[in-house]
């Protein structure tokens, strides 16, 4: 059984309260595991939401302010200290390179791990070697360059059972089908696209500091999961533009209309010490279930199609 999830490890902009850390996110996808944004006290969060460094085949940041990154540190060098054996991939701007190299190389420590760098240049696709999914970055509006991510797994095919009793399928002939696309029974040709179906791949999106732009709504379209960032509720959406960040109805809408099922917001501004407004706020715009993100919260992908 495949596990699919998103642990949070923290869900505080800017600065953590005392029930919330910094900003951290793991996306536990089959074998893989994708760290968003790790800022400060992520390593220590890891411990407490069982999630090792081992875990960690990916690091995506979206950006370079220090509640999205200033946990790297500490993430980099556990990785090194437990002798990672796998590949680690780091995706980032590009253009916060110096950044990455001084929190790559904050302090000294002796490296054993095979951490690759995969700076962003721009939006698109992003090489993910070995991946069951693809993965892209699209562009955010940020008072520095911000990239949100998308995950989507390849459409899958599955076989209708009623499809292949009324054919009189079954057995080997089913194997054969499946193989070459066709097989031949009583005399008659059946097609593989007679007796299959699509089966939708899932989606998750990470949309972390930005004010409303067209990557918002991108990066959210079909998304099975998304968790994005809800800094300020609609009162304060001014305070929310001229900072480049969302609020909770400005974040619900755009997940509704790109067809989202789970919806799930984090990053908030510790001005708000309770969030039962943000809650209120992206019901009333959004249908489907909404997730008020809780430090150490495990939230399942919903199942698939
Ligand atoms: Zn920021």
């Amino acid at each position: 059984m495949s596990q699919r999830e998103l642990v949070v490890l923290g869900t505080a902009s800017q600065v953590p309260t005392r029930h919330r850390n910094h900003n951290g996110y793991l996306l536990r996808w089959d074998g893989e595991g994708l760290l968003f944004d790790p800022g400060e006290g992520t390593q220590r969060q890891m411990l407490q939401a069982g999630v090792t460094a081992t875990g960690i085949t990916r690091i995506a940041v979206s950006h370079f302010h220090g509640d999205h990154c200033l946990g790297l540190p500490g993430v980099v060098q556990r990785i090194n200290l437990d002798r990672v054996p796998h590949p680690v991939d780091a995706y980032y701007p590009a253009s916060g390179q110096v950044f990455f190299d001084r929190l790559r190389h904050a302090s000294v420590y002796h490296a054993t791990a095979d951490l690759r760098e995969r700076p962003i240049a721009g939006p698109g696709p992003l090489e993910a070697p070995g991946a069951p999914f693809e993965l892209s970055a699209v562009r955010l509006s940020h008072p520095v360059e911000s990239f949100g991510y998308r995950l989507t797994e390849p459409d899958g095919v599955r076989l209708r059972p009623e499809r292949l009793r009324e054919l009189g399928l079954r057995g080997p002939l089913v194997g054969q089908l499946q193989r070459d696309g066709r097989v031949e029974v009583d005399g008659r040709t059946v097609l593989l696209a007679e007796v299959a179906e699509t089966r939708p791949g899932q989606r998750f999106a990470f949309v972390m500091d930005t004010r409303l732009c067209d990557g918002v709504a991108e990066l959210a379209e079909g998304a099975d999961l998304l968790a994005i960032e809800a800094t300020f509720l609609e009162a304060d959406a001014a305070l929310a533009e001229e900072h480049g960040h969302l609020t909770a109805a400005q974040a619900a809408r755009v997940a509704a209309e790109a067809g989202v099922r789970r919806l799930v917001l984090t990053h908030f501004s510790q001005r708000y010490p309770d969030l039962q407004a943000h809650r209120a706020e992206a019901e009333k715009h959004f249908g489907g279930e909404v997730v008020i993100a809780e430090d150490l919260a495990r939230i399942p992908v919903p199942p698939r199609r």
